[in-house]
């Protein structure tokens, strides 16, 4: 689904993402993690083009962004293409978003109705399953301060699901969150794994990407230090680094 390839990317001539290559295949749950400042987030940006790279590609379902110009002048050459793969890549932020003036089912309808100009009424009828699904379906007419840090969250994962993506990028969606609310919504997420849906997981909670993922990278400064099955990769790290990191969490 998503292949990114020699990635690098600089903030005013400060390269923070140093040739970093990652895929995940149709089903693939694919974590990264690393310390504070590594560039997890920025790759998932780069991914689905919130943020401009300078080198390397990026592919969506095979097909290589267009980029017009070079190095810092580097644009997305296709409109089209961007929205594609804007909306085929459904981002999960930690601050869970929600529209503060509209409820949660107009939170959940708004993208696909406006983005995609999909039919209103099949939208609401998917936007009341996908918060069923996430177990919050008694709270479609409710606002989003009424809803608890967890609820929100699972109400913004049922946002993204509505867009019917291909691939679901979670930038630390649990870390906002007391540690009860966290495994609410950690179970969400364990279903949609089982479930066989794509996804690239940015976390700090290395009991959950050990259980969901199929394949973990740890970043270090911008590039990936270690990186393979999680029951490896915890097990039995290589790397120092990577040990030290491990360490450090528990
Ligand atoms: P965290 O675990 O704290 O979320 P992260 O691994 O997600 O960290 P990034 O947010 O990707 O790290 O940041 C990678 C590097 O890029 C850091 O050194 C950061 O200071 C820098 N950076 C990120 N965003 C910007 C920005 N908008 N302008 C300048 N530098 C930035
Ligand atoms: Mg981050």
């Amino acid at each position: 689904v998503l292949e990114i390839r020699n990635l690098h990317k600089a903030y005013s001539g400060l390269e923070v993402i140093k040739g970093v290559d990652i895929t995940a295949r149709r089903g693939d749950v694919v974590s990264l993690i690393g310390s504070s400042g590594s560039g997890k987030s920025t790759i998932l940006r780069c991914a689905n083009l919130l943020e401009d790279s300078q080198k390397g590609d990026i592919l969506f379902e095979g097909e290589a962004v267009h980029w017009r110009g070079e190095g810092d002048g580097r644009r997305p050459g296709d409109p089209r293409q961007v929205l594609r793969i804007r909306t085929n890549l459904s981002m999960v932020f930690q601050q869970f978003n929600l529209w503060a003036h509209m409820t949660i089912l107009q939170n959940v309808m708004e993208a696909p109705v406006t983005v995609l100009g999909r039919d209103k009424a099949e939208v609401e009828a998917s936007a009341r399953r996908y918060l069923d699904k996430v177990g919050i379906g008694d709270k479609c007419d409710a606002w989003p301060a009424q809803l608890s840090g967890g609820q929100q969250q699972r109400a913004a994962i049922a946002r993204a699901l509505c867009m019917e993506p291909k691939a679901l990028l979670f930038d630390e969606p649990t870390s906002a969150l007391d540690p009860e609310l966290e495994q609410e919504v950690v179970r969400v997420i364990k279903d949609l794994a089982a479930e066989g849906r794509t996804m690239l997981i940015v976390t700090h909670d290395m009991k959950m990407a050990q259980d969901v993922s199929d394949h973990v990278v740890f970043l270090h400064k911008g590039r990936i230090e270690e990186q393979g099955p999680p029951d490896t990769l915890f097990a039995n790290p290589e790397s120092p680094r990577l040990r030290g990191f491990l360490s450090s969490t528990q």
